[in-house]
């Protein structure tokens, strides 16, 4: 990035519109002192004014355009911070996104008018430093020397620390950030969205104190620039928050630590589609400061690159406070009736009677409908993708949503003859109905999205259950996060397999990593713990490795399936989606997108998969397809499949595109 001349006459600006390129304008008199690069100016664009950020200062403005003058100079000094703008160009040519559509990612949004709510800092206040700091464990002071060691030689280094929940990771964390306190630098802690509660931020600021602020959710926009001008100045040196903390401008950074690293909300879903342990990875090699990740279960991604080296691993293997692991049982629930096994429903029983307390998850992940066989659990699966196809009632025919691949639902098993296959799912109201018609004297708390609507409905319940007001706690994915609840004895996994028959490549990887999380709910107290998961598929493979809570082993065979079907993190993804208000709109342009793809060469015609219509085929009036590229594709390969699509669309009318560069989520 360049310096600010003096008195710049001309400024080259970034602006929040889909063009790949900047904005020349002119610089009047007035304003030639306050500006400086990374400054947000306010511009006119055609009739509108926009939010333009300051990138450099050109000796002319080009010839034969009637350049307009920048209306004003927002910030004074800028907001943007030299590492932060380096960051922010990285992600332009990285996402292949224009500068400013990144920019308005990056920086707080500014909302104006005064903050009402308690900033992070007001918070803060609340806590009294933490007395209790227990001695490491050898396991904690092996991954805690080699941090340290990094730290102070100033070097680059990347961390994977695997340890189930319990394990006495966030201990290490925060004596790894106490030494970068002590050196005089700072850090930035990330944390997936639904751990910012209270309980989980409030650990660091007893520890540190005034020293953290939490960019939580609740914060304004002026709150947010008020943390980002502290921790530039210094004033604040550890920054707890959601991916978007990845961009806080903190005085000479020393670490970065994510938590939960494989959780999916570090992968921002909307333009420009970045990945916050990416933009970590880029900060951490930029400013030399130590990347910590840590996870019970980590993403294949990060275990792949340290499996060869990239990343230094480290793992703990037992709880500090005592207490094993849970005694994992599987039952086979092929050709049973009802939704609860008897191994369940007598485990509920003997928990209720001992007034401990259970968890039941319903793996459930809304959208896909696939074809099971109820006598032998056989799924229908792609040819090509081994990925589950997806049943349409329109048409009835199944679909996979990765080739397009099609064919009619089997009138009959082919694996076991049996007439009928069906298609499962039952919601979280009729699981809680049947449960109390068999258990009355469970007192049964729902959790799901009709019962924790509102910002705190979520927190409650889980409040409410760590009262005791409640035997069972049963709901989806979110019961299985989050809070320590010592009584908890049991867990229970309806429909194990609904998560394995997703129609992702990552289905098995995302069902191993929520079935340990709900596991590891349980076997935290003095009592034990006991997990009974129903399945329908019991011979798949993950369930050896969960019963064994066997990660390396579950991760070996997954990337070796990885590597024989081309997926990540063998190799990159690079997704399209098209989308239009006609139907016929949308699928003719992704037809002619995935030629201009095929036409550029950069990779081999069967690696450019679709067109196919998304997972979720209609979205708020819109229809989309995509169009899947996989392969060694770098940066360079990038930036023509981008081009090559561009080009495809000139002249496109009422279609929109956009491309997502290592994909989480392909709905
Ligand atoms: P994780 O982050 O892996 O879930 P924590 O760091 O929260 O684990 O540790 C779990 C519990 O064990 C906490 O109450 C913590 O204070 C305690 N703990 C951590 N390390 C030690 C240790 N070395 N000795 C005793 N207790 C510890
Ligand atoms: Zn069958
Ligand atoms: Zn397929």
């Amino acid at each position: 990035m360049g310096k600010s001349p003096a008195y710049p006459r001309f400024v080259n600006a970034a602006l929040p519109v889909p063009v790949d390129r900047t904005f020349t304008y002119n610089v009047p008199p007035e304003l030639r002192e306050s500006i400086s690069v990374g400054a947000r100016i306010s511009v006119p664009f055609g009739k509108r004014k926009l939010v333009g950020y300051a990138l450099s200062f050109p000796e002319e403005a080009p010839a034969g355009l009637d350049t307009k003058d920048i209306s004003a100079v927002i910030d004074q000094p800028p907001l943007l911070s030299g590492p932060i703008l380096e960051l922010a160009v990285w992600m332009s040519e990285y996402y292949v996104q224009p500068m400013g559509i990144v920019l308005k990612a990056v920086l707080p949004a500014s909302i104006k008018g005064a903050g009402r709510k308690k900033s992070g800092d007001e918070l803060a206040e609340r806590f009294p430093v933490e007395p209790e700091r227990p001695e490491l464990n050898p396991d904690q002071a092996q991954v805690f020397d080699a941090v340290v060691k990094s730290i102070g030689e100033r070097r680059a280094d990347r961390f994977l620390l695997a340890g189930v929940t319990g394990s006495g990771k966030t201990e290490v964390y925060l004596r790894c950030i106490e030494e970068v306190l002590a050196a005089g630098r700072s850090a930035i802690v990330l944390v997936p969205e639904i751990a910012l509660i209270p309980q989980s931020t409030s650990r660091f600021q007893r520890r540190f104190g005034g020293d953290v602020s939490v960019l939580h959710s609740r914060l304004t926009g002026p709150q947010r620039s008020t943390i980002w001008k502290r921790a530039a100045s210094g004033e604040v040196r550890v920054i707890i928050g959601p991916r978007s903390a990845v961009f806080v401008p903190v005085r000479d950074l020393g670490i970065i630590v994510v938590d939960e690293e494989q959780d999916s909300s570090f992968k921002q879903e909307e333009k420009p589609h970045y990945s916050a342990i990416k933009a970590a990875e880029f900060r951490s090699r930029n400013e030399n400061a130590v990347l910590l990740l840590g996870s019970a279960t980590p993403s294949l991604e990060s275990w792949y690159e340290s499996s060869r080296g990239g990343i230094m691993g480290f793992r703990l293997n037992d709880r500090p406070t005592g207490g094993g692991m849970p005694k994992v049982e599987v039952v086979d629930m092929r050709g049973k009736e009802g939704l609860f096994s008897e191994e369940l429903l007598s485990a509920v029983e003997d928990c209720v009677d001992r007034n401990e307390q259970g968890i039941i998850l319903i793996n459930r992940r809304g959208h896909a409908n696939y074809v099971r066989c109820r006598s032998c659990g056989w799924i229908a699966r792609c040819p090509h993708c081994s990925i589950s196809l997806t049943y349409h009632s329109r048409g009835n025919k199944l679909v996979c949503h990765y080739c397009a691949h099609t064919e009619a639902p089997p009138g009959r098993c082919p694996r076991c003859g049996e007439f009928g296959v069906i298609q499962k799912g039952a919601g979280t109201q009729r699981v809680e109905m049947e449960l109390e018609n068999l258990v009355p004297s469970a007192r049964v708390l729902r959790m799901d999205l009709d019962t924790t609507t509102g910002k705190t409905g979520h927190l409650d319940l889980l409040e409410s259950f760590g009262r005791g007001e409640a035997d069972i706690l049963m709901g989806t994915q979110m019961v299985a996060k989050g809070h320590h609840f010592p009584d908890v004895t049991l867990v229970g996994i309806l429909s194990a397999d609904d998560g394995l028959n997703f129609p992702d490549f990552r289905a098995a990887e995302r069902t191993f990593q929520l079935l340990s999380q709900a596991s590891g709910r349980t076997g935290r107290g003095k009592k034990g713990g006991r997990v009974v998961i129903q399945a329908f598929a019991p011979d798949h493979f993950i369930y050896d490795y969960i019963q064994a809570h066997d990660f390396d082993g579950f991760a070996t065979t997954e990337i070796d399936l990885r590597r024989q079907l081309g997926y990540p993190p063998v190799t990159s993804l690079m997704l399209f989606t098209l989308s239009s208000r006609s139907m016929t709109s949308a699928a003719e342009m992704s037809e002619k997108v995935m030629e201009a793809l095929a036409a550029s060469g950069v990779v081999d015609g069967e690696d450019i998969l679709g067109p196919t219509p998304a997972l979720i085929e209609k979205l708020r009036g819109n229809y989309r397809f995509h169009v899947l590229v996989r392969g060694e594709i770098g940066l360079a390969d990038r930036q023509d499949l981008a081009a090559a699509a561009r080009k495809a669309m000139i002249g496109a009318k009422g279609v929109d595109i956009q491309w997502n560069v290592d994909p989480v989520n392909l709905f």
